[in-house]
């Protein structure tokens, strides 16, 4: 009938936006591309992009901060125990699982058989990074030593091609000193091969100097370091809450910032689908001919994506409907809008706003669900870069010839796990930590330079599962906390009825 129609269009209403604003990126992106646009005009043309991400950027720091102090300071701490017991446990098992179908699958296709496609890239003076190193600087960053800094953190590389050394042109801190130094001087030896321009830094610009290539590594997307962050946030959440009448006042402070948060992300929402369509159109414009992508990369490509498919649509479905019994396609349909921004972003922490909007308003899980699993979730859960890290490495392993026996192939599920873990949620950070899944293998690790060329594209698949599965995840820990849910509005009804 009528209403029942103009009732779907108001629910859909920014899905049917969102989709529509893909559809028409897409077009524009592929009618613009025979123009051959410079730089500077795809710059200029992606501008309304570049604000969408800046916009949701700008969200996420006081979001996670204040989602997560709240989220756990109104948890009394059994429950938040348990429910941080099953969120870590649904992470792991999960991300095992991703990192069990990219390697049975990449060893099914074999992508990296035969001959090198390409020539071995020379990095012979390049010092491996030590996966120790990455590991401690995994920990360190759990804990900044300024929590201030921790939340103005720029990290980008500048690539001079008349230098023989890379430089970095803003502090970086927490990225790993070993990974940073290695990416320069990979940039270096990968210039001789071919070119890849991954992003423009105006910051880095100087127009005495021809800065040509700008690579963003962890944390240059605005940077906030996350997981030292959440880390801190989880323990003031406990603390707080744990104060009784004394904690009262922030308590409240926390939770009314949190609620002015996401109004503000109501309001970003309705500038999203534009942002979305240039974000999308000026990638289209701006990406090589895809027929060049052939032989063992396109192999390579089609096992990240079949895997990422698998995961993404069969897996995390199967295991939400087998926890609880709903349907799982219908939950996914209430993501549709995050998980085109995941695609349209390929940063899970810049989509982080939007995610919370679909699972608090379309999918009504419960917001002491959401404000505690969420901000984690997408700072550690991410399974589409562990399933990629593996594929990847596996990969790379095969176009050097070299058999892999099973402790090694036990020591790449671990490194991609960890990898994935210390991934920030930002464009490609899971081609840097990627280092740590080659090294602890011994395999070369300026191989990278191999698959550098579709990363971008991978990029943006890998994100929407890490979306994805970060969601399911809190549709599934609120279905297995629902005990201790309840129990707490028994009580707090409790307390208002003695009060009164
Ligand atoms: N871009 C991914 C994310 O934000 C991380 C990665 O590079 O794999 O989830």
């Amino acid at each position: 009938s009528k209403a029942s129609v103009k009732g779907f269009l108001k629910r859909n209403l920014f899905v049917l936006f969102t989709i529509a604003a893909v559809a028409l990126g897409i077009i524009l992106g592929f009618a613009l591309r025979p123009y051959n646009l410079s730089l500077r005009e795809i710059k200029y043309f992606s501008f309304p992009g570049e604000l969408l991400m800046r916009m949701l950027k700008m969200l996420v720091l006081p979001l996670i901060v204040s989602s997560l102090i709240t989220g756990i300071s109104s948890l009394d701490s059994k429950a938040s125990g348990k429910m941080g017991l099953h969120a870590v446990v649904y992470y792991m098992v999960t991300t095992v699982i991703a990192v069990f179908i990219g390697i049975v699958i990449v060893v099914i296709i074999q992508p990296g058989k035969g001959s090198r496609d390409s020539p071995m890239a020379n990095g012979g003076n390049i010092e491996p990074v030590q996966a120790t190193d990455a590991f401690l600087d995994l920990i360190r960053n759990m804990f900044p030593p300024n929590l201030v800094e921790a939340c103005f953190i720029q990290v980008s590389l500048c690539f001079h091609p008349t230098r023989t050394s890379a430089r970095c042109c803003t502090p970086y801190r927490w990225v790993s000193t070993s990974i940073l130094r290695y990416t320069c001087n990979t940039l270096i030896t990968m210039k001789k091969k071919t070119t890849v321009r991954i992003d423009l830094c105006v910051k880095c610009f100087r127009p005495q100097e021809t800065v040509e290539e700008v690579v963003p590594v962890s944390g240059s997307s605005g940077g906030v370091n996350a997981l030292g962050l959440v880390v801190f946030s989880m323990c003031f959440g406990l603390v707080i809450g744990n104060m009784k009448q004394q904690g009262q006042a922030l308590r409240e402070f926390f939770d009314c910032l949190n609620e002015a948060i996401m109004r503000l992300v109501a309001v970003i929402i309705w500038y999203a689908p534009v942002g979305i369509l240039f974000l999308i159109a000026g990638k289209i414009v701006e990406m090589k001919d895809l027929a060049e992508v052939g032989g063992q990369l396109g192999m390579y490509t089609v096992s990240v994506i079949v895997g990422l498919l698998i995961h993404g649509l069969f897996v995390l479905p199967m295991l939400y409907f087998l926890v609880t019994r709903k349907n799982p396609y219908s939950f996914i349909g209430g993501l549709l809008q995050a998980l085109i921004t995941a695609l349209g972003t390929s940063s899970s922490s810049a989509t982080l706003p939007i995610t919370f909007r679909c699972l608090e308003e379309n999918n009504h899980v419960d917001k002491r669900v959401t404000r505690f699993v969420l901000p984690v979730g997408a700072t550690i859960n991410m399974d589409g870069t562990a399933l990629y890290e593996a594929v990847a490495a596996i990969f790379i392993a095969q176009v050097n010839g070299m058999e892999l026996n099973f402790g090694q192939i036990l020591t790449i599920s671990i490194t991609a796990t960890a990898a994935s873990i210390g991934a920030a949620g930002i464009p490609q950070a899971g081609l840097v930590t990627m280092v740590i899944v080659l090294t602890s293998v011994g395999l070369p690790t300026e191989d990278i330079t191999l698959i550098i060329a579709v990363d971008w594209f991978l990029d943006r698949l890998r994100t929407t599962t890490n979306v994805l599965g970060d969601s399911l995840g809190a549709g599934i820990v609120e279905h297995l906390s629902r005990k201790e849910l309840q129990n707490q509005d028994a009580e707090v009804r409790n307390c208002v009825i003695e009060e009164n």
